[in-house]
């Protein structure tokens, strides 16, 4: 590639993504049956072609179908090839100074993970959109070799009751982190959490492999802790074009939430309680603030949470940010189904009334 071929693809891009309209885009998944559901009763009734879905309550056929509408939506037979297609053109940006929020939502259970990383020692071609992001974020970066230089840095944090801990801090202390009254232009609002220079996809793999068992380390349970905390993992690309001398920060975060499902508030007691009122909080926070942006209004309450405020300069602004609601299909989980896209459809600010009037 040449270096006008490098700045022609970089304003085609650019274009493209001018294209993609507005910052926010909300995507959902619906993951396939596990061997031990039962595999007759989904409730997913149809997708259309343009992000619509129906779902539906097979045990109740009196209610109601519902529908919903995303930016895409995918059936239980989606690849994650497929997935990351429609995520690429965002990670791309990247290099060119953007900053980018990918976030999963949804029930424990219901396929975060497995969209985000994939299954546990995934073979490539079933990697998730971390990997295969940071992927094209090496291999772009190594094509431009000749006309740009790039630094990747990475640090990884863990919310757990609105504490913050460094998950990759070189003495494994997992010291709490103070958040910066007034965020910066990029990246995380928490200076004091350590960053990583890396040179491969391999590197941070081997990096979030560290951050994923300190995040263990105060745990009995790994797999509990996990679904109870909200993980961020960012990475910095500072680029400097070798002709003009011309800097660029972008990057990328990638946020694990904790499992958005309603805990029986009669049944939760003590440290249960606490966590789950932290975490109904940190995530109604989440969407107030991506409403706010996705309604362009002026205020945007960033303030009312811990994973708000530490993610509020890549949240906004010329940030983009992606959303995967993750449903689970299964006639067990339907009411939790039904709240999930009930919130992702608020986040999207777009309802289906509104969305066809437009037409
Ligand atoms: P969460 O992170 O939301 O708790 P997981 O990603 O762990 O959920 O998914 C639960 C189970 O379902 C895992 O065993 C995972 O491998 C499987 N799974 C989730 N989504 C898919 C999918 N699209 N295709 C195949 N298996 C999936």
């Amino acid at each position: 590639q040449s270096y006008h071929e490098v700045l022609n693809e970089n304003r085609k891009l650019f274009n493209e993504l001018q294209d993609l309209k507005g910052n926010i885009r909300v995507y959902c998944r619906v993951r396939p049956f596990r061997s031990y559901e039962n595999q007759k009763q989904t409730i997913l009734e149809s997708i259309g072609e343009h992000g619509e879905m129906t779902v539906t309550n097979p045990t109740k056929p009196n209610d109601s179908q519902k529908s919903f509408r995303f930016n895409k939506v995918y059936g239980p037979m989606s690849t994650q090839a497929e997935v990351f297609s429609d995520t690429q053109p965002l990670i791309r940006t990247i290099l060119d100074g953007y900053n980018v929020c990918i976030f999963a939502y949804g029930q424990t259970g219901s396929g975060k993970t497995y969209t985000m990383s994939g299954p546990d020692n995934a073979a490539k071609e079933d990697w998730g959109v971390n990997y295969r992001a940071l992927d094209d974020l090496f291999q772009i970066s190594e094509d431009r070799r000749s006309f740009f230089s790039y630094e990747i840095g990475v640090q990884m944090i863990e919310i757990y009751n609105e504490q913050i801990r460094d998950l990759l801090s070189s003495d494994g202390s997992q010291k709490k982190l103070g958040i910066l009254a007034t965020p910066q232009a990029h990246g995380l609002a928490v200076p004091d959490a350590s960053m990583h220079p890396v040179r491969s996809t391999e590197d941070v793999i081997e990096l979030m492999d560290i951050g994923l068992s300190n995040r263990s380390v105060s745990s009995t349970a790994m797999n509990e802790r996990s679904s109870r905390s909200h993980s961020v993992v960012t990475i910095h690309v500072q680029g400097k074009d070798l002709k003009s001398g011309a800097t660029s920060h972008g990057s990328l975060h990638l946020v694990d939430l904790a499992g958005s499902e309603r805990v029986d508030r009669s049944e939760a007691t003590g440290d249960r309680l606490k966590e789950a009122q932290h975490i109904n909080k940190s995530l109604s926070a989440l969407g107030d603030v991506i409403f706010s942006l996705s309604q362009k209004n002026p205020h945007v309450p960033y303030r009312n949470s811990k994973l708000t405020q530490v993610l509020q300069a890549s949240l906004g602004g010329r940030a983009k940010t992606l959303m995967f609601v993750q449903v689970n299909p299964d006639v067990s989980s339907y009411s939790e189904s039904l709240s999930t896209l009930k919130f992702a459809e608020r986040v999207s600010g777009v309802e289906l009334g509104a969305a066809r009037s437009s037409k």
